[in-house]
């Protein structure tokens, strides 16, 4: 699998580390335990786009949110994380 890091260009998917889904926001602080339950250990296992995030670690060291297909892990594209909020 190949990553387009939008600062190094097509990279191979070694270079970069996994954290996880990008379309969860954490809670309100008065939300509630449920909430928070949800929030660290429930996710979403669509069939389809999914947007994740990724850290460039072999490269410019820049978090990536990066959207994949998880049906044929086809990377639909790449953007820098800084100032974006999380969609859906
Ligand atoms: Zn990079």
């Amino acid at each position: 699998m190949r990553i387009p890091c939008p600062h190094c260009g097509e990279r191979a998917a070694e270079e970069f580390s996994y954290l996880g889904d990008a379309t969860v926001q954490r809670p309100a602080p008065d939300a509630g335990v449920d909430a928070f339950v949800a929030y660290a250990y429930l996710r979403d296992n669509p069939a389809g786009a999914l947007a994740e995030y990724w850290y460039h670690g072999g490269g410019c060291r820049s978090w990536l949110v990066v959207t994949r297909d998880t049906r044929d892990h086809r990377i639909l594209g790449a953007v820098d994380a800084r100032g974006r909020e999380a969609q859906p």
